[in-house]
């Protein structure tokens, strides 16, 4: 028997109602702030996550999922934004109205070792807005963010932070170094590697020493030139404005190369260890560094597989419900041929008209059908016989109240299912 690869899951079709419920709120949420659909390959040159998201970050050095096909590198998508600026520069989309307003949902995939809420293969709902520079436009990304956790019912805490542009930080970048120098035998390998590559990602290191050294470190706030202070302070009051509380929270650096000025992460304490559902933040040098114009990005990514997990937790809790699979509003239950036939039409034309109803297709027993209408908890019940197919009348029973049972017309029982 095979079995599914590590770090992958099977969502079943108790969850997938769920799911089903999540991406109807995201289409909806996504549509009332004007954002349309992308929808890009899952895999791409690795290139473009190289260059996109940087060499020296956990997603390009240890998590990809490299391929070998035709004569090109390719790698299964590991984040969002990369690729969809791979098909902004590609496509032209740079031409279109600012500013550019594009959502997504699919799967990723990163090699990482498995645990609660970190697998190989995850969903995500990202969102990415070129072309708009000021601060309002980092609002309303959170916003949407925002808008989503809540109809999605799962509790979070909103983390901002501003780690500068590419004029402040290498003084900022000067006072890291010059602060982990003095730390540097205590420093993971891979951290004292990156105190000369990229030493903003020791920030985001996991290791319990690298992030107790971090704790004390400069704050990137404490570096921002007047640009960068103004455009944080703009945030900071359009999210008062908007009622959407926050936190700033200077360890907050994302591990992605990308990243300009506005960071950001929703956690929540309802999932252990893995709390983060979203991240986002601005990338106004990705796209020119993608062989694309100067155009600035601003964008999210949600975790989808956390938020069902976060969900499932909560309905375990009864803290939130969990939705169930729907359930027919009529079962009919034929005794012979004839009957059969009748069933077959009778729920067709139901389900023609947006009803959800069933007839017995695997020509089972009476017995049999009631123990099955009964399981997929369906609301009323007709058997039609032969006496009943002559009499042109039947005995609808409703499920859930056994006094109510009330002789049908066969010809019209479509009409009286619908209205009642
Ligand atoms: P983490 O710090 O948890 O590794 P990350 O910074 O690598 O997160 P992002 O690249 O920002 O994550 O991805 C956005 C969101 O996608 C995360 O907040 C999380 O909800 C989800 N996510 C990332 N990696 C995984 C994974 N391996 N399994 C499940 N969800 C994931
Ligand atoms: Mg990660």
């Amino acid at each position: 028997m095979f079995q599914k690869p590590k770090g992958t899951v099977d969502i079943l079709p108790s969850e997938t109602v769920l799911w089903h419920e999540m991406e109807e709120i995201i289409r909806d949420s996504a549509k009332n702030a004007g954002f349309s659909e992308i929808r890009i390959p899952t895999f791409e040159n690795a290139g473009v996550y190289r260059r996109g998201v940087g060499t020296t970050t956990d997603i390009v050095q240890k998590e990809m999922f490299t391929l070998n096909a035709d004569d090109a590198e390719m790698c299964l998508r590991p984040e969002g934004t990369a690729g969809v600026v791979r098909s902004v520069v590609e496509n032209g989309l740079y031409n279109e109205a600012m500013p550019l307003k594009l959502y997504y949902i699919g799967p990723f995939f990163r090699y990482e070792k498995p645990q609660a809420g970190r697998s190989r293969e995850f969903y995500q709902f990202g969102v990415e807005m070129f072309g708009a520079d000021s601060a309002y436009a980092d609002a309303s990304v959170i916003s949407l963010a925002d808008d989503v956790l809540r109809r999605v019912k799962v509790k979070t805490k909103l983390n901002i932070n501003s780690i500068g542009c590419p004029k402040c930080r290498p003084v900022y970048r000067k006072a890291l170094v010059d602060y982990f120098e003095g730390h540097r035998d205590e420093l993971c390998d891979t951290c004292k590697e990156r105190l000369s590559t990229n030493p903003l990602r020791i920030l985001d290191c996991k290791s319990p020493i690298c992030s107790a050294i971090a704790e004390k470190s400069p704050k990137t706030i404490d570096y921002l030139c007047e640009d960068c202070k103004t455009h944080f302070s703009d945030l900071k009051s359009s999210l008062d404005t908007l009622g959407i509380d926050y936190t700033v929270n200077p360890k907050i650096v994302r591990g992605l190369d990308y990243y300009v000025r506005t960071v950001f992460e929703f956690i929540s304490d309802d999932i252990g260890a893995q709390s983060t559902v979203c991240g986002g933040g601005r990338y106004d040098g990705l796209v020119e560094q993608l062989d694309g114009p100067a155009l600035s990005g601003i964008g999210f990514g949600m975790g989808l597989t956390r938020l069902a997990l976060a969900r499932k937790l909560l309905a375990e809790k009864n803290e939130a419900e969990y939705p169930s699979l729907p359930t027919p509003k009529l079962y009919i239950a034929p005794m012979g041929k004839d009957c059969a036939l009748y069933a077959l039409k009778t729920t067709e034309e139901l389900r023609r008209r947006g009803i959800y109803a069933e007839c017995d297709v695997a020509s089972r027993s009476l017995k049999a059908q009631m123990k099955y209408a009964d399981k997929i908890g369906a609301l009323y019940v007709l058997v039609v016989g032969d006496n009943e197919l002559e009499s042109g009348t039947a005995l609808l029973k409703n499920m859930r109240d056994k006094d109510d049972r009330r002789e049908v017309s066969l010809n019209e029982i479509a009409d009286i299912i619908e209205r009642i």
